[in-house]
């Protein structure tokens, strides 16, 4: 088969490779019939992961086809059309039965494998581990692009934004970073009921589209960005700041831009230390939260896919066949440039 392979840091080729086999009982093997790329691909490619070892297969998010089945497998059969997360469940262990799967103890504590681990998803065949409870069925009726971003981006936004920062009801919330993840989080606070949802970012191609996923106000990042999110709420602050870039300057504006007792939630994924100013900070009354998605609210994503309730194929601006992936690369990282949000790779 043709698979998307990492070649050690700036390499990357679609190379034939060995067709996957069943290795466990537990396992299953998709055909591959929607993907995309994630940032995370990005830094694995700039040498950032250094988990990932030259010839591994990237990408972690896929809906996809069962072919075939391992002999402990009773609840998927050939045919199954199926949403593979990023996040892989045992379903046994400690954190898997507390409801943690990110940090899953049956492959190295930590439930990001594919793409990282193991080899991933942007490929014509993947062995899927820990199938039965890691996969989730696809709703009849339902496009691949309606639920593809389920596998990582969604429910990222959900838990790590919307419920590790207790969004409210008519909550005022600020999100910097309106990237594919800010915009998942725009998206999933609305639905949980956000009042007034304010996006910031550096660009303003992005605050445009932050608008068609339920930002009701945008402010330009920069100098005057505090300022200004103050003034939309008459100076006491945000209920909550979700932080979706990573960088520290952006956690530190959300820091200060939280009112007292609100909620600072972090989803971007840092590369550098950041100063906490507790010298202010701790008088506030503030919580900070982080975290890695454990993909316990898809069942409730798909459910609002399914009924219409959330348009998820709104992240997909750009169509690609899967054997373009390397052209798809090079447009998801000049994303800028392309007005690009996230990628879809058709098999
Ligand atoms: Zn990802
Ligand atoms: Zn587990």
């Amino acid at each position: 088969m043709k698979a998307l392979v990492f070649g050690g840091p700036g390499q990357r080729s679609w190379d034939d490779v060995d067709d996957p086999g069943i290795q466990d009982p537990t396992d299953v093997i998709v055909k591959v019939d929607t993907t995309t790329i994630c940032g995370t691909d990005l830094h694995i490619l700039k040498g950032d992961v250094p988990a990932v070892t030259e010839g591994r297969i990237l990408g972690h998010e896929a809906v996809g086809t069962v072919v075939e089945t391992g002999a402990a497998v009773s609840s998927l059969k050939q045919g199954d059309r199926v949403l593979v997360p990023a996040i892989t469940s045992c379903g046994r262990c400690g954190p898997c039965k507390a409801g943690m799967a990110a940090h899953c103890d049956a492959v190295g504590g930590i439930g990001w494998i594919f793409g990282h681990l193991i080899d991933g998803v942007q490929a014509q065949y993947a062995r899927v581990p820990y199938a039965e409870t890691s996969v989730h069925h696809v709703p009849e009726g339902v496009s691949d692009e309606q639920v593809l971003f389920l596998a990582d981006i969604l429910p990222t936004g959900y838990e790590i934004g919307v419920q590790n920062g207790r969004v409210r009801p008519g909550d005022t919330i600020a999100v910097v970073g309106a990237g594919p993840v800010g915009l998942a989080a725009m998206m999933t606070a609305a639905i949980a009921g956000a009042g007034r949802i304010i996006a910031v970012d550096m660009a303003t191609s992005r605050l445009r589209h932050a608008e068609r996923f339920g930002a009701t106000h945008t402010v330009l990042g920069g100098e005057n960005a505090e300022q200004e999110i103050l003034a939309i709420t008459d100076g006491a602050g945000v209920d909550v700041a979700m932080e979706a870039v990573g960088v520290p300057a952006t956690f530190d504006l959300c820091t200060r831009v939280v009112r007292a007792g609100g909620t600072v939630a972090n989803i971007g994924v840092h590369g550098a230390p950041t100063t906490l100013h507790l010298e202010e900070l701790w008088i506030k009354n503030i919580t900070i939260t982080t975290g890695l998605v454990s993909g316990t609210t898809i069942p409730t994503l798909l459910k609002l896919a399914r009924d219409g309730k959330m348009e998820a194929e709104k992240l997909g601006t750009h169509d690609f066949a899967l054997d373009q992936i390397e052209e798809a690369y090079d447009v998801f990282a000049a994303a800028g440039e392309h007005d690009a949000l996230k990628v879809v790779l058709r098999a």
